[in-house]
């Protein structure tokens, strides 16, 4: 009989407006790699934050190790030998590959940390896993493949004896995947028992022992890998029987008035082509890792494309900066809004002139009071929650730091918006107001490309659809044929 090390039972976890977790179980044995499966807001991370201690349950209990595990916190998990390593990497990027791996157990006493030793137990680590890393690299110089590895040794310095990774693969180029799936090995023969969250069933098949499937935050099912397939996993993730779709992913003679993306093709992206017209919202749909970001950043001109070719305005444009895209009208919304579209230290009015400054400028420099004047009628317009225009950005909502990354492009009045995940994290009523703007927005004849891991917010504001898998786009939906069920058997399945 195997032994259990891991025993959740009966976990529920309510956010607000969201049921993220209803009476999930979750039982792991020592020493195997357990796939835990589901569609985009199943729950996985959610129950895995749960574990960590970085969310607190609603209910349920959790026993690791034969031991009930009554409070917890993230520092006191890591001291019983559970490590998570998240999607969002945790490393510091200001120090090294030895200090990140050691940063929470570094050698030494009395004030003084003996590197030493460091150097030798961080080159330890490396050995084991026979990585090729370089131990004195600054960690925000590495790769994320690399970076995630530096994770893991991480676990490893921490004595863990349960290593979650959460989507590790979904980032990862060809080869840094094969190590991740050697090492996932390794770690496994030492005994090392692993939690491994993936959309990408195939590679299961590789590493894994058993896999536990989530639906909308519930249960479905507990397998031996050894005893199931892809398709079956399919079914338990979308919820019934696969069905035979006929759509051919075309691509040719997709016009668009506003935006033509053609073959756009890059280590991530194959053969991507995608059109937008005025006044429409086009979502792209898909797990993470499937591309969607990828594919916004390389019409942006921010990451480089191999092959394809972009239209603008039925113009041809090589995407090749920031910049540039701006001077042809392409505003982006990124992901990560507190690292990417915000300077939070700075005073609203500032952020959201901070692109069409140019427009301001006068014969004697700016127009101080035009440009507050012009953010004060965007914070009206756009029904921006702030005491006034001069507050400090970083004080601001969620909601409402996104609205001013909207009116940034709208003051640039940028006919086109590529928008990436707007609503992760922000409140149900923020959330509509981004989509009410978002749509005010195309009715003036802006196009906007939206990005989304929530399928319900993409069929309520969008014209179309396109669904990505792996990289490639594998269907196309116009507004009355969209079907969630279909539309979710894309995004998993690929057809
Ligand atoms: P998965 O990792 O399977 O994609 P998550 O655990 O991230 O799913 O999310 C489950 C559900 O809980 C989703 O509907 C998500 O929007 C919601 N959710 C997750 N974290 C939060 C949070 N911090 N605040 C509000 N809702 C959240
Ligand atoms: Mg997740």
């Amino acid at each position: 009989m195997p032994e259990v090390i891991l025993e959740m039972k009966h976990i529920s976890k309510t956010f607000p407006g969201v049921r993220a977790l209803e009476d999930v179980d979750l039982l792991v044995n020592r020493g195997e790699v357990h796939c835990l499966i589901g569609a985009n807001g199943a729950g996985k991370s959610t129950l895995m934050k749960i574990l960590s201690g970085a969310y607190v349950r609603d209910r349920g209990e959790i026993i690791f190790n034969g031991e009930p595990i009554k409070e917890t916190s993230p520092i006191l998990t890591r001291k019983r030998g559970i490590l998570v390593v998240y999607q969002e990497l945790s490393l510091v990027n200001e120090l090294s590959v030895v200090e990140n791996i050691l940063l929470n157990n570094l050698p030494g006493g009395n004030f003084k940390i003996d590197w030493k030793t460091a150097h030798r137990l961080a080159g330890q680590y490396i050995e084991q896993l026979g990585v090729d890393i370089n131990p004195n690299a600054m960690a925000g110089d590495l790769s994320i493949g690399s970076r995630q590895l530096v994770e893991i040794m991480k676990c490893l310095a921490a004595n863990s004896k349960l290593i979650v990774m959460d989507e590790p693969s979904a980032t990862l180029s060809k080869d840094e995947f094969n190590t991740l799936m050697r090492i996932i090995a390794t770690l496994r023969g030492q005994g090392i028992t692993i939690i491994y969250i993936s959309h990408r069933l195939e590679e299961l098949f590789t590493v894994g022992d058993r896999v536990s499937v989530l639906k909308d935050g519930k249960n479905v099912v507990t397998k031996s890998i050894s005893e199931t397939n892809v398709d079956e996993l399919v079914e338990y993730m979308i919820g019934y029987k696969l069905t035979t779709n006929s759509y051919k992913s075309g691509g040719e003679g997709r016009k668009g008035n506003l935006l033509e993306a053609r073959h756009f093709t890059t280590n991530k992206l194959k053969d991507v082509s995608v059109n937008l017209h005025e006044k429409e919202i086009v979502g792209l749909y898909g797990l993470v890792g499937s591309g969607r970001t990828e594919f916004l950043r390389a019409i942006y001109g921010v990451d480089k494309i191999q092959n394809g070719e972009l239209y603008i305005s039925g113009k041809k444009c090589i995407p090749q900066s920031a910049r540039h895209s701006i001077k042809n009208g392409i505003g982006m919304l990124p992901e990560n809004r507190k690292m990417q579209g915000l300077v939070l230290k700075l005073p609203v009015w500032q952020n959201i002139c901070m692109v069409a400054l140019k427009r301001f400028r006068g014969r004697v420099g700016l127009n101080y009071s035009r440009i507050r004047e012009e953010s004060r009628r965007f914070i009206g317009d756009l029904d921006i929650k702030t005491p006034n225009e001069m507050i400090q950005t970083v004080y601001l909502s969620g909601g409402n730091q996104q609205k001013i990354i909207l009116a940034k492009w709208l003051m640039q009045n940028s006919k086109i918006l590529l928008v990436d995940e707007p609503t992760q994290g922000i409140d149900v009523r923020a959330k509509s107001e981004i989509y009410r703007i978002l749509r005010q927005v195309t009715d003036q004849g802006h196009g906007v490309i939206i990005a989304s891991s929530e399928l319900e917010e993409l069929t309520n504001i969008c014209d179309r659809i396109f669904v990505m898998f792996q990289g490639r786009i594998v269907a196309e939906f116009g507004k009355d044929e969209f079907k969630d069920s279909v539309i979710l058997q894309y995004a998993v399945a690929g057809r």
